[in-house]
Formats: structure tokens, sequence, C-alpha cells
């Protein structure tokens, strides 16, 4: 064993401490804590959209560091900070959630059909 550091592809260690940067920029920005509750700890500190809608655009962007750049560009009132929590409390009374619960719904009504016509197989434990 050597006392070299291993070293990782430049480009994967600029992704990622970019995008680490980034995000604690922008939670700075935010005022480092939920803006509903104090919670504070950032690594369950979420971006939401105020005006809801926000996952599509998340589950597109949220990996990329320039991610954080755009909320910091973004004009006032578009996003603000929540800790977990607050975040799904607002999604549920919003109705954010509804969506989610039919696709659920349905995937779970197409399963039971499969079972039932034998193209799948009965889950083994009791449900
Ligand atoms: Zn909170």
């Amino acid at each position: 064993m050597t006392d070299e550091v291993q070293i990782r592809h430049p480009k994967t260690i600029t992704h990622s401490v970019n995008r680490r940067l980034y995000r604690e920029r922008a939670i700075l920005a935010f005022g480092g804590k939920c803006c509903k509750c104090g919670f504070s700890d950032s690594r369950a500190l979420q971006f939401d959209h105020v005006n809801g809608g926000g996952c599509a655009e998340v589950k597109k962007q949220a990996m990329k560091p320039s991610y954080y750049l755009q909320i910091l560009a973004a004009e006032e009132g578009k996003f603000q900070l929540l800790c977990a929590n607050c975040n799904w409390i607002k999604r549920h009374e919003s109705g954010e959630l509804k969506d989610i619960g039919k696709k659920t719904s349905v995937t779970m009504r197409i399963y039971w059909e499969e079972v039932r016509a034998g193209k799948r197989p009965a889950p083994k434990h009791k449900i």
C-alpha cells in the first residue's frame, strides 16, 4: 500500500463538489433554516416551489449543480426553504399528492388483475 491519494476523475469531483457548494450557498441565501418551523439541519432541508409543481423539475434537474444556481437566480417568492416534514405536510394540505395516489392505485389495480388472471404469481406473504 502506498501513501498516494487515489485521484478521482476531475469531472466527477467538480460536479459533486460544485453541487454541494451551490446547494450550501443556496441554503444560506434562504436563511439556513426551514421557514415554517426553524429546523436547520441542512441534510433535511429542501427547496420548495411555493406555488407547487416542482416535483417534475426536481426530477430533471436536482442532481445538476446548475439547479441551485437557478434557485439563487429565481425571482423572489418562487422558492422557499422547508424541512422534509414541513414540505410533505404542505404537499398533503395543498393536494399535490393526489396525482401520485392515483398512479399508485392504478398500478396496484393492474397488479391484482394480473395476479387474478394468473399472469403474475400471488404474493407469498399475507397482505
Ligand atoms: Zn419545518
